[in-house]
């Protein structure tokens, strides 16, 4: 149950050997809860954390990963020294060597990326694209356009290929169409990053110049007909099934059929098309862009799918403009760390499962399966007493919380990997394997059912997630530690902690994604048209709350964009209460530190939040992360909350209280 012990046997540096877990020692308790709790909750916290220079970010998230990834290390050395190893250490011992392995990547130049860049090159006309493209896809280099499989929305027991836009480098279709000033030197500053790297490439000034415009000019016309992310969060608008022909017909000027061979599709009728209107501009894009400029385009994704894997001066690059431009970071992290994150990427379920020999025991699962029926009874309890739902829709959302599914730590059945050839000295090579495997293995499942066992995450991940389609929460054995959960501190703490994230998770299965999916994952409308009229007012209340927010200087949080994870934490805080307030019936909660059980529920949560942000990552962030920043995680959600105004005697008129403009929908 507590792996402190475990981690704290490994010899942890000064940085990382402090208590990530809760404490009162975090506290600002100069700050006024009721002005501003989250800097009460974590005002030393922060002032005793400055961001690492490697960190963009740097919260108790990053604190577990610190952890986790030093004792993946410790894993990977032993597994790359031994002499005799079992086939797991040779494939994870051995892929860690190759990507240490700074003088061979070095000494072997761009020489692994050429069968690539041939490829390109011998592509005579715009039909040997299609084919080219495919393979390219399969590989694991993008460009273009997304085909992938996943299940039927409306049927979410078979597996069927899903077409969307895609084909960018930068991390949003607005840093290629907003007009603000920052925008436009972002896009500068890419086009000279473009240059650099294709100068590296080999090629001469005017080449490299040319060559980056190419890229440039059509990512823009891609960007401008990919739907931004506020559209691509509502299933509704992305599920269009549609005949092959119908789809090849679509954007004909494109080889589909090539493509597909490429790919190595397995022949079909039908597929989901998530943006149609993509694919008209696509084929006009397609076919206004001449050959050449396409396959520089293409000579790109693949220089820049592989930059890690290349010599330093490509690392270097790559980090300039990607990490310190984008994101603000001063420094790359060392490069072990950069290759213990290549190995759980690629191999994640074979470094996991010696992850979870060491780092994981069955009692922290019995102890998850109680949480999480305390939860899941909490928001039956809450769901039965809403005023605002029928008694007709009512039922139906039981009836999907009871059929919910728990994934705890890691899976049943671990992911085999002898297939995936992985060679000491050939990074680049074992990368582009593992992604050949997961690509294969992604399109076999096409006209078979998704096994609901199988995990979006590796076992050391700090996080957790729900899945609307398998309706089934999944918790990763990484999160499954202080501060999130810690056996040797009180109940409070522990439902502020982990019991909210698991009611986070849970509460997904209704936010204003996740209402859309009825209890066996198909998109199927559950709701009366009065009860979903309530629903989507309440969730208003908290888009126009969050849009206001201040992510950075003049970017404010896009309220729809966050809205499905503000909402999850309101319903989440609420349910861990509720939770709490039950266990507490036979199980009373003592005053700590002069904290009572209910404020050291706040707070509890509230220290899971704590975090620091350059202005660049904050910014980045408020145009892509679905996830608001920690301070309002914390602020937001109490803010609307009567017990917490009731637990600290905050009164009307302070910053903590909303008082009759609060939010609530759980
Ligand atoms: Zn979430």
């Amino acid at each position: 149950m507590r792996r402190l012990i475990i981690l704290s046997a490994l010899a942890l540096p000064a940085l990382f050997a402090q208590n990530t877990g809760f404490s009162v020692g975090n506290m600002d308790k100069s700050v006024n809860p009721c002005e501003n709790f989250y800097q009460y909750a974590c005002g030393n916290w922060i002032k005793s954390n400055p961001i690492p220079a490697e960190y963009s970010r740097w919260g108790r998230f990053n604190e577990l990963q610190e952890r986790n990834q030093r004792i993946l290390k410790d894993i990977l050395e032993t597994s790359s020294a031994k002499t005799t190893r079992s086939p797991i250490e040779q494939k994870i011992g051995d892929y860690y060597q190759s990507c240490m392995d700074e003088a061979g990547i070095e000494k072997a130049g761009i020489a692994p990326l050429q069968p690539y860049l041939k490829m390109i090159a011998d592509a005579k006309n715009k039909g040997d694209l299609g084919e080219l493209v495919g393979k390219l896809h399969r590989e694991g280099v993008g460009g273009l356009f997304g085909v992938g499989a996943g299940a039927d929305y409306n049927n979410s027991k078979m597996t069927i290929v899903h077409a969307a836009e895609g084909g960018l480098t930068l991390p949003d279709r607005d840093y290629y169409l907003s007009e603000d000033a920052k925008s436009v030197a972002i896009r500068a500053k890419y086009v000279a990053h473009l240059t650099a790297m294709f100068k590296l490439m080999g090629y001469g000034t005017e080449k490299s110049a040319a060559s980056a415009n190419a890229v440039m000019t059509l990512e823009t016309a891609l960007a401008k007909p990919a739907a931004d992310r506020v559209a691509r969060r509502n299933p509704l608008s992305r599920n269009h099934p549609m005949g092959v022909i119908e789809f090849a017909m679509m954007s004909s000027s494109f080889n589909w059929r090539g493509y597909s061979k490429g790919l190595g599709l397995p022949s079909m009728d039908k597929l989901n098309v998530a943006n149609p209107d993509y694919f008209k501009a696509f084929d006009k894009i397609f076919g206004q862009t001449s050959l050449d400029d396409v396959k520089t385009y293409l000579n790109w994704h693949v220089l820049h799918a592989n930059a890690s894997a290349l010599p330093k001066a490509f690392v270097e690059e790559d980090f300039d403009f990607f990490r310190r431009t984008l994101s603000g970071t001063k420094e790359m992290q060392p490069r072990w760390k950069r290759c213990v994150q290549a190995v759980d990427s690629d191999l994640g379920e074979a470094l996991g499962q010696k992850y979870v020999e060491l780092a994981f025991g069955p009692e922290a699962k019995e102890r998850m399966a109680v949480l999480i029926a305390n939860l899941e009874k909490a928001l039956e309890a809450d769901i039965r007493t809403l005023d605002w739902m029928s008694d007709e829709t009512k039922p139906r959302a039981l009836a999907k919380l009871k059929a919910i599914q728990n994934k705890v730590g890691y899976p049943e059945k671990w992911l085999d990997y002898t297939t995936v050839q992985v060679k000491s000295g050939d990074f680049l090579g074992n990368s582009m394997r593992s992604n050949v495997f997961a690509r294969k293995r992604n399109l076999e499942k096409i006209g078979k059912a998704p096994d609901p066992k199988e995990w979006g995450m590796s076992p050391p991940t700090v996080n957790a997630y729900y899945s609307p389609m398998q309706n089934n929460i999944n918790f990763p054995a990484g999160i499954l530690q202080p501060p999130f959960f810690d056996a040797k501190l009180d109940d409070a703490v522990n439902y502020g902690g982990i019991g909210a994230v698991i009611g986070h998770e849970i509460t997904h299965g209704f936010d204003d994604q996740g209402r859309r999916f009825d209890a066996d994952g198909n998109l199927k409308d559950w709701w009366t048209a009065a009860d979903g009229k309530a629903f989507e007012q309440r969730v208003a209340c908290i888009d126009k709350q969050y849009s206001d927010f201040v992510a950075t200087g003049d970017v404010k949080l896009n309220g729809k964009l966050t809205l499905g994870e503000n909402t999850a934490d309101s319903g989440g805080v609420r349910i861990g209460l509720l939770a709490l307030m039950d266990v507490m019936k036979t199980a009373p909660q003592k005053e700590i530190d002069g904290l009572t059980p209910q404020q050291r529920f706040f707070l509890g949560f509230a220290q899971v939040w704590c975090e620091g942000m350059t202005d660049e990552e904050a910014r980045r962030r408020a145009l892509t992360d679905p996830h608001a920043p920690g301070r309002y995680r914390v602020n937001g959600t109490f803010s609307n909350m009567p017990e917490f105004w009731e637990a600290f005697g905050c009164k009307e008129g302070q910053p903590m209280v909303r008082g009759a403009n609060a939010c609530r929908v759980w």
